[in-house]
């Protein structure tokens, strides 16, 4: 479990998954929430974002129980002339209490800015979902040792200057994404410290401190608990692991180890 500041945060484990699922994944996430009912006390916080279609129906299925539902992304505005989007009025609507922003393959494929990103944080805020903020840099930039650089400039630019609303920051390499390998503990550290003083620097110790930090980036059921030894991070954001639920359930025991 990590330790000094990052213990103040109750660790979170969130799965992505992405464009995966259909209604017969009901049996997955009951067999999920199965394994949750029996982890011994405490448990870490537990998160499934599902594509869109599956907001209400996982959300029914986790009604009382320690699973939460979050979305993969939002549009701005609350309703209007855009074919296929999906508003966070709607997404709220449907069960859902957060939803991941600036994801590097929402930049990647659908050109997403850190301006854009920005507006999406507000419209999460605007019906008290919490914004999970993706950061990462490119194999390009870490190789060039822009890392810190790009973090800072995503963070500021895409966080609103005062906190009205609940956020997690989620660094996520883009290079280790789906790739089975990960950054050393060192450098994931190193990372998450950055990102620890720059939130403390824009929104106060108090706020700044309260932010939880996830890593996320080929974790799996096996390299989980080296993940939950790191200090600063505060828990996870899984995107293949989560597809398993014998595998994402040992990534939750890892965080919610004592
Ligand atoms: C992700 O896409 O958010 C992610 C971390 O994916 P994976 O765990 O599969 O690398």
């Amino acid at each position: 479990m990590a330790s000094g500041m990052a213990r103040k945060i109750t660790p979170i484990v969130v799965g992505n998954w992405k464009m995966n699922g259909t209604r017969r994944s009901a049996t997955e996430v009951n067999r999920l929430i199965g394994g949750l009912k029996k982890m011994p006390h405490p448990v870490c916080n537990v998160m499934l974002c599902p594509p869109a279609t599956l907001i209400g129906d996982f959300a029914k299925l986790s009604k009382r129980t320690r699973l939460q539902v979050g979305a993969q992304d939002c549009h701005v505005d609350t309703a209007g002339a855009h074919t296929g989007d999906v508003s966070t009025e709607m997404l709220h609507d449907a069960g859902a209490r957060a939803v991941i922003v600036g994801h590097s393959e929402r930049r990647r494929d659908h050109g997403e800015s850190n301006a854009d990103i920005h507006d999406k944080v507000q419209a999460a805020w605007r019906v008290s979902l919490t914004a999970i903020v993706c950061v990462g840099e490119t194999r390009v930039e870490r190789n060039a040792k822009r890392t810190l650089q790009i973090i800072t400039r995503q963070l500021s630019a895409s966080l609103p200057a005062t906190m009205d609303g609940d956020v997690m920051i989620a660094y996520e390499p883009v290079w280790a994404i789906g790739a089975a390998r990960t950054p050393t503990p060192v450098a994931i550290r190193e990372v998450h410290e950055h990102i620890r003083k720059r939130l403390n620097l824009r929104f106060g110790l108090r706020q700044g401190d309260r932010i939880p930090i996830l890593y996320g980036g080929s974790v799996t059921a096996n390299n989980a608990g080296q993940m939950a030894s790191i200090e600063q991070v505060n828990g996870v954001l899984v995107g293949g692991a989560s597809l398993k639920y014998r595998d994402f359930l040992k990534i939750i025991y890892a965080f919610s180890a004592p």
